[in-house]
Order: C-alpha cells, then structure tokens, then sequence
C-alpha cells in the first residue's frame, strides 16, 4: 500500500509512517453491548450504558472506533453469516441514529477446532493489522478495549495500550490480564480514561 499524505496530521508525522490515526479499537458483546452469549438476533441487541456516548466523545475526540469481534457462532454453526451480518447491521444503525458512527467493523467468523488456525481470531492481530491498512492508524498510538484477556492481548503484541473492561465476561478475566493493562468500570469509563491521557478530557 502507497504511503498517502494526510493533510491533518502532516505536522505531526511522515508521509514514510503508513498509520496516522491512532484507533480505539472496541469488542462488542460485552463490552459495547450486554452479553447475550451467541447473539444472533437483531432485535437483542442492546447498547451497554453510556456505550453509545463513549463512541461519541471518542470520535469527537479524533480517534478512529473500529469494533473488532470473534465470531466463532458462526463456524460452529450456531448461526449463519447472514445472521451475524443483521446483527451488524443493527448495532451501526444504533450507534448512527446516536451520532456515534464507526470507522469500521471486523469479524472472525473462525473457530481453530472447527476451521483450522486463522490469523485473524483474538488473540491474533490479523483484524487489527487490516483495520491499520484499510483505514490508516497507528498500531501502537491504539487503544485496545474488551472484557477478556484475548481483547488485551493484542494491543500489548502491537504496542498500544490495552484497557480491560468490567462488563460481560470481564470480572472474570481481571485476575488474569497481563499486568500492563489498565482496568476500568466500563467503556464509558476506558472512553475517559483514553481522553484524559491524551488531553481531550471534557
Ligand atoms: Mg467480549
Ligand atoms: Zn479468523
């Protein structure tokens, strides 16, 4: 991919650095949405408190928001890639009637007993390193949010900052982050965390 020149960010960094935009990136069941284990249903999709703004205040802040999700329900079959993609389609429309559209959207739809290993499922950072070309970020200038170890784990791989939320499974999963990783109440809460440390609080 030709390095492309960014007028906004020109100042700042080299037209030689591919990524310029550092990204947010976010899971979605459990930590932008309740859990609902296999969501499968568009009608269940329901934002976690305060989710909504948090992906506001984010972009308004000028980070990039890129929701990166297993899906492995769909190699075990327990629902079909079209179901899935109703699903997706929901939560954009949500978060747009809200002012809080993303940058974009990735999905592992694979699981290694089903499918053989892939490069793209959590803990691997094949979603993260397509969003960067696709959309121009900054791996290591990333946030990198979810409720277990498998959402942390890539941002410390890829030099970013991992957050673990409270929320969904992310209680559980506490004991057993890595010790770099910050822990916060909710996404709401990673959405300040992340603002603060970069001067945009309010
Ligand atoms: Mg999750
Ligand atoms: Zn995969």
């Amino acid at each position: 991919m030709m390095p492309r020149l960014r007028t906004h960010s020109a100042q700042r960094w080299t037209v030689a650095e591919a990524g310029v935009r550092p990204a947010v990136f976010v899971d979605r069941d459990g930590t932008l949405l309740q859990e609902k284990e296999y969501l499968a249903d568009p009608a269940g999709v329901e934002m976690l408190p305060g989710a909504m703004e948090a992906v506001r205040a984010l972009k308004d802040g000028g980070f990039a928001v890129v929701v990166v999700t297993n899906q492995s329900g769909i190699a075990r079959g327990l629902y079909t890639l079209e179901a899935y993609e109703a699903v997706a389609a929901r939560v954009n429309e949500v978060l747009r009637e809200h002012g809080a559209t993303v940058d974009g959207t990735y999905f592992c739809p694979h699981h290694p007993e089903v499918t053989g290993d892939c490069d793209c499922r959590k803990p691997g950072t094949g979603m993260y390193q397509a969003a960067a070309e696709e959309l121009d970020l900054d791996l290591a200038r990333s946030y990198y949010v979810g409720d277990k170890v498998t959402d942390v784990l890539p941002g410390i791989a890829l030099g970013g900052v991992p957050i673990l939320v409270c929320t969904g499974y992310g209680a559980e999963h506490e004991a057993t982050v890595p010790r770099e990783t910050r822990v916060v109440q909710d996404f709401s809460e990673a959405a300040q965390l992340i603002l603060s440390a970069v001067g945009n609080a309010g």
